[in-house]
């Protein structure tokens, strides 16, 4: 789950950051008074789950506070990366002598959290990335033990010979990491930290996602999200408990289990077709959750053919047909469907579905050939 920039600072804030003061204000007048209490020299900043804002035109510059409400005027209501903004921050303005990247991921080679560092930060950092991947420092924390004052004071040493800046630095990695760590982020970034003239480092970006699958154990960070980005989809697949991906193919796939429905996908792509999505409607699944899983898979227009793939254990065959027959009968299917379901119940199941005149099969292979062949003919 993404985070916003303005509540991620908040949040590096309370970790002992240095973030300079803001505001959250969704008018230009309130962004002209919030300057006007700052004084002097502020940033205008698009509040949007998208990077590159900067390059975008929604990073802007103001010397007061008439040109604060002039500027948020022009940024509030634009468009970046298909996400209007409807919010901006009026944050009091730093010098800027240098600009560092700093950055930690999950790693899935190292199987550890990665701490980067680059002294090419700003918004070319993509652009480094691909062409001088060298100038990023790269280094893998214990995730026991965290980042130690000494990795961090080598990570900061790597793009800042000048002792006090690089200990200010260092000390941003350590708060940083703390950040990441407790938060369970997937990814946390500050770009750039900003050397000023006169010395003084800041970090004026922030930017955190947050694992999804540990938000159960963070009430404070749920209540965090923007579902402004989320498509219809994505948002009701989250409210019924659906893990649901979408994907570029044809077959559109209910499964249950996320191992199934991961080699499901893989036995399409082996008899030569496209999975649709990844959807998981988990175990014990209710009629309820089968009639929204096949509105979200039959809403997609790209899909030519649905396959259900269940495996009856926890869920239960039976329950599965009759979800199947109420979201049919709600919504007759304007696409071949094939049906698959084996385990417990699956003979309750099939009365059920022959009664509506639905087929059903026990062999995967046999269901998945057949929805590859439907898909195809289909198209
Ligand atoms: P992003 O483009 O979405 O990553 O947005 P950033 O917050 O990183 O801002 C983009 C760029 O705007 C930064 O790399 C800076 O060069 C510039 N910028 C942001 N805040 C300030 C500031 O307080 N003062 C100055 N002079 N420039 C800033
Ligand atoms: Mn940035």
């Amino acid at each position: 789950m993404k985070i916003h920039e303005f509540q991620a600072r908040e949040i590096l804030r309370k970790h002992g950051v240095p973030v300079p003061p803001f505001e959250v204000v969704s008018d230009p007048g309130a962004a002209g008074r919030a300057a006007a209490a700052f004084g002097g020299l502020v940033v205008v900043k698009a509040q949007v789950h998208a990077g590159g804002r900067g390059k975008a035109g929604g990073v802007k510059l103001a010397k007061d506070a008439a040109e604060a409400e002039a500027k948020a005027a022009a940024i509030l209501g634009m468009t970046i990366k298909g996400l209007v903004v409807k919010r901006v921050i009026v944050a009091r303005a730093v010098d800027i002598d240098r600009e560092y990247y700093a950055g930690i991921v999950v790693d899935r080679a190292s199987k550890r959290p990665v701490v980067m560092v680059s002294a090419a930060g700003g918004v070319d950092i993509e652009e480094v990335a691909r062409t001088t991947p060298g100038r990023i420092v790269k280094r893998p924390v214990d995730p026991q033990g965290g980042l130690d004052a000494k990795a961090a004071a080598a990570l900061a040493a790597s793009i800042e010979e000048r002792p006090a800046q690089a200990g200010a630095v260092a000390d941003i990695l350590v708060k940083l990491y703390r950040a990441f760590a407790e938060s369970d982020c997937s990814l946390a970034e500050i770009n750039p930290i900003v050397v000023t003239p006169s010395g003084e480092v800041w970090a004026v970006d922030a930017k955190m996602n947050i694992d999804d699958n540990a938000l159960d154990r963070h009430p404070d960070l749920e209540a965090l999200r923007d579902t402004d980005g989320e498509t219809r989809e994505e948002a009701a697949a989250r409210g019924a408990g659906l893990s649901y991906v979408k994907l570029d193919g044809n077959v559109g796939c209910l499964v249950n289990g996320a191992g199934l429905a991961m080699a499901t996908m893989d036995l399409i792509k082996y008899y030569g077709g496209e999975p649709a999505n990844f959807l998981d409607i988990g175990g014990s699944s209710s009629p309820e959750k089968v009639v929204t899983a096949l509105d979200i898979i039959t809403s997609d227009r790209g899909v030519r053919a649905v396959l259900i793939n269940i495996f009856g254990g926890i869920t239960r065959c039976d329950d599965v047909a009759a979800g199947l027959v109420r979201a049919f009968e709600a919504r007759p299917p304007t696409v071949p469907v094939v049906v698959r379901l084996t385990g417990t119940n699956e003979e309750r199941a099939r009365e059920i579905l022959a009664q509506h005149d639905l087929a059903s099969v026990t062999s995967m292979d046999e269901a998945v050939q057949k929805a590859v062949e439907l898909a195809g003919r289909a198209s």
